[in-house]
């Protein structure tokens, strides 16, 4: 596997594969790598000829006052746990080179960004925008075939979907399940930040989730009761949602009446992490 950290290496590392007609995938990332990260590099290297994995920490999706400078960061760990996954190409770029001096182009998809972890009040569509803007990005340096994300962030992967659709980007988008620790904790690199006592209180967000699709394969349908049962399983925690919502899975609209495409996404603050989940109820992966 070769580490490049430059637009032009990396368009001339894939110019021979795509000339030859090889399918190019790419798993965009943050780095710090965890079971998620690499079951992604997994499907990749599975369904793809090339793989590229990208790590950048995009600061522009980071707000004020979040975990930007303490977000964990190890590209000799990431680089060896991508090689031994038979990645062919790490892109590790400095912010220099994604964003350099007089930067102005900002990518929003509207409507999706502006609830649940876009709502202004929580982390604000400007935290998705930077999302879109920096996956635009990577999108036209790479140019991939296929590009994989993690159902974990169940927001985002369908605002990249709305993207790739709205902007004619010719990528098809991947959308991988959540992987989790033995107790449901669904696998996040901010987890490392847990104290042993957050770590036993946080697999209550996975409970929530699961008490909620116990109920709706039992058959319940009305909203009211499900989001009851998923809320005393984060009260028995002593963990506050920062929201646990019952939205539409293909367009996040409000529902009243959990139906076959439903998903039921919580955000809470465990200690000072915040942590984020979701399931499609009633039966979807
Ligand atoms: P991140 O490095 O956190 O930005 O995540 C990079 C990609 O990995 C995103 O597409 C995430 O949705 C995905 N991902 C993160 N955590 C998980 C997980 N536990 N299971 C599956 N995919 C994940």
């Amino acid at each position: 596997m070769k580490t490049v950290r430059t637009v032009a290496e990396l368009r001339a590392e894939l110019a021979e594969p795509r000339r030859a007609g090889r399918r190019i995938g790419l798993v965009p990332t943050m780095g710090s790598f965890h079971e998620g990260h690499l079951s992604l590099i997994r499907q990749a290297r599975e369904h793809c000829d090339t793989v590229v994995v990208s790590l950048f920490v995009n600061p522009t999706q980071f707000g004020e006052g979040e975990d930007l400078d303490a977000y964990p960061r190890d590209e000799q760990r990431d680089a060896a746990l991508a090689e031994a996954e038979r990645a062919d190409l790490l892109f590790a770029p400095p912010v220099a080179e994604v964003y350099p001096d007089g930067f102005a182009t900002t990518v929003r998809v509207h409507g999706l960004t502006d609830v649940l972890c876009g709502d202004p009040d929580r982390r604000g569509p400007e935290h998705f925008d930077g999302v879109t803007t920096v996956v635009s990005k990577l999108f036209n340096m790479v140019a991939p075939d296929v590009a994989y994300f993690g159902q974990k962030d169940a927001q985002q992967a369908l605002v990249i979907r709305r993207l790739a659709r709205d902007l004619d980007i010719p990528v098809r988008i991947e959308v991988c399940p959540t992987m989790r620790e033995h107790d449901g904790l669904a696998m996040s690199s901010r987890n490392v930040h847990l104290s042993a006592e957050e770590r036993h209180r946080a697999p209550a967000l996975w409970r929530a989730l699961d008490a909620a699709d116990s109920l709706v394969s039992g058959g319940e349908r009305d909203a009211v009761a499900v989001l009851a049962a998923a809320r005393s399983e984060l009260e028995r925690a002593r963990i506050e949602p920062d929201y646990l919502e019952l939205r539409s899975a293909t367009d996040l609209a409000p529902v009243e009446q959990v139906n076959g495409s439903t998903v039921l996404a919580v955000a809470a603050r465990v200690g000072r992490t915040r942590l984020i989940d979701n399931k499609v109820l009633g039966g979807m992966p």
